[in-house]
Formats: structure tokens, sequence, C-alpha cells
């Protein structure tokens, strides 16, 4: 079982992880400009939730990350992980968090149960709190506990990284990217795994540039773009903004009268489709196509895009500039 005292100042942290003023610029390199890559970041990660910061590619989630893990260096902003300062307290601080990070770099010579011992070791793991065999039986790499790690899948190795963040115990277990490029089977079996971890009491942050990874795991998510929280609500919340769909029929015939109904808006098309706006939720597309044969349109074709990733931000640029 989990301890969930929090650590720090006396009494209960509210937030597994407090982020105030954060602010990451790499050194530029010999050819490059410097890059912002967080430009002051505020963020309150609550206990016990599962949590997603997603983002696409370059965003600043890896770095967000690493700087919790204290493998990189923040350049300005305050980092408190389960109470504890990170610059004040280290130490504690960073037993409180395991790192499952994006990049499979695993010792080559290590087997899986060595990796282990070495992790729980760097970690102060007394020798009778270990629980190496447990932790492999947890991801399934029992059978592999004596391989080399080199002689590991790829699938195999995203499984002993996660292994190697659980060896201390942590309150909080994050996860870079979980699922790129892993197969349907492991990513099933990541998922157990961490609704398991997230039910016995461990806060779990994950990253990902999915919508739908992080509509079916998070309970709360942030996005993050170009250095910035741009959006930091409920999934569910989230998902109402995100509703939004566009259906494009291409009519039999040239079309007299748009449909009409509640929650549907259509405009025609100079090229002579036709574009219908309706929210999902309240307005099920079967709604929307009966408004299109009320309107005694024949449909020769059709299509539906959804709000993506990129709508949402737009979205929140636009509202943000108007
Ligand atoms: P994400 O994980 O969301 O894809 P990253 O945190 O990896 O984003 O990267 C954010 C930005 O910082 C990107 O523009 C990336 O190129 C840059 N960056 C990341 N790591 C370094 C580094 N070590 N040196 C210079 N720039 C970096
Ligand atoms: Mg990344």
């Amino acid at each position: 079982m989990l301890e969930q005292e929090a650590g720090g100042k006396s009494g209960m942290a509210a937030s597994a992880i407090e982020i105030r003023g954060l602010v990451k610029t790499y050194a530029g390199g010999r050819h490059g400009p410097e890059k912002h890559a967080l430009k002051g970041i505020d963020l309150d990660i609550p206990q016990g939730s599962v949590f997603g910061l997603l983002g696409p590619n370059g965003a600043g989630k890896s770095t967000l990350i690493n700087i919790l893990a204290g493998l990189v260096v923040k350049t300005a902003g305050q980092v408190t992980i389960w109470g504890f300062d990170q610059d004040r307290n280290p130490r504690q601080s960073r037993a409180s968090i395991g790192v499952m990070p994006q990049e499979l770099n695993l010792d080559p010579f290590f087997t899986p149960r060595e990796a282990l011992e070495v992790q729980a070791g760097l970690y102060g793991v007394p020798r009778r709190e270990r629980r190496s065999d447990a932790i492999l039986r947890l991801v399934g790499l029992e059978d592999k506990a004596e391989a080399y790690a080199r002689t590991l899948s790829g699938g195999m190795r995203r499984r002993l990284l996660l292994a190697k963040a659980l060896v201390h115990h942590p309150h909080i277990l994050v996860l870079d990217e979980p699922t790129a490029g892993v197969d349907i089977e492991l990513r099933a079996m990541l998922w157990e795994n961490i609704r398991r971890l997230n039910r016995e009491g461990m806060t779990i942050i994950l990253t990902t540039h999915y919508l739908e990874e992080a509509e079916e795991m998070c309970d709360e998510i942030a996005i993050i773009n170009e250095g910035a929280v741009v959006a930091r609500d409920s999934t569910a919340r989230l998902l109402d903004r995100l509703d939004g769909r566009r259906m494009i029929l291409t009519p039999d015939a040239p079309v007299t009268a748009l449909p009409e109904g509640r929650g549907i808006e259509a405009a025609h098309h100079a090229d002579g489709t036709i574009e219908i706006t309706y929210r999902a939720r309240e307005t099920p597309a079967e709604s929307v196509l009966e408004a299109v044969r009320a309107a005694g349109i024949k449909i020769r074709d059709l299509r539906i895009e959804q709000a993506d990733l990129q709508d949402v931000f737009l979205d929140l640029t636009r509202s943000r500039a108007g």
C-alpha cells in the first residue's frame, strides 16, 4: 500500500504538484538561437488524479516532465512536488516522483532484475523493502527477469522503464508519451497497470498528443502549446468544447432549401457542397440526416469532420484574442 501523507510542511498538501512561473530557455547552439521551451507555466495537479498534459510535438511537454524528474534544470520558477520545494528539498521531492521517460534509454548489459536493483540503490530503497519480482510481474516481465536489456523488444523495454519508475514506491508516477509507437496489446496492458496504480492511490501524470487517449484516461487535462498552458479543465468540460462536428454533403441535385433543426447550422458552398455544423452530444448525426431528408436533399456523398486538437488550439487562441 502507498502511504498518502503529504510531505513538507505539516498537514495535507492539496496538490501533488504545484508549478509557479516555470520558465525554461535552452541555450542556443552554434547555429540556432536560444529556445524558449516553457514561457511561465502555472499549474496545480491534484492528488489522486490521472492528469493529462496534452499538446503537439514541440509544445514543451517533455521539458516540463524532465524538470519535474530533475533531469532538466529550470531557468526560473518554482516547483513543489508532494509538498517539497524542488530546490530546498531536492531529495524528498525526487523521492516522491517516478518518471517513465519518452526515450528508451536503458543500459544494454543489465538484466531487468539488475536494472531494478540498481535503480532501487540509486533511490536508497533498503534491500528488505525492495520488491523487484512483484514489479516485474506487474509489468509482465517476470519471464525476462534474467535477459539482457539489449535482447528485449521495444515493448518490453518500455515496460522495463515503467518498472524502473516504480521501484521507490513514488506517490506520483509520470509517463511521457507512454503509448507512442506501442502496439495495441501493450497499450492495453499499460492502461490497465496505470488504472490499477491510480486506484491504489497513486497520482498519475501522462503526456500524449493523442486526444482520444487523454479523453479515455484523464480526469483533468492541461493543454500546452508553444510553452504555455492554453487550457486547463476537467476532461468532461474540455470535451464540451470539442464537441463540434462538420458534416459536408454533396447533394445529388441542386439544392433549393437548406436543412433546418435545433442545433443545426447549414451553409451552401460555392462548389455545390453543403456544410452543416452541429454539436454531436446534443444533436446526433441521425437527427442531422433527418433534417437533410426533410429539406428534400438526396445525398450523393458525405463526410464528417470532428474537431481535433488543432481546432481546439485555434478555438482557444481565437477566444483569447477576442
Ligand atoms: P514536446 O515533448 O511537447 O514534444 P519538448 O519539451 O521536447 O516538447 O520540446 C520543446 C521545445 O524545446 C522544442 O522546440 C524542442 O526542439 C526544444 N528542445 C527540447 N530539448 C532541447 C534541448 N536539449 N536543447 C535545445 N532545444 C530543446
Ligand atoms: Mg516529448
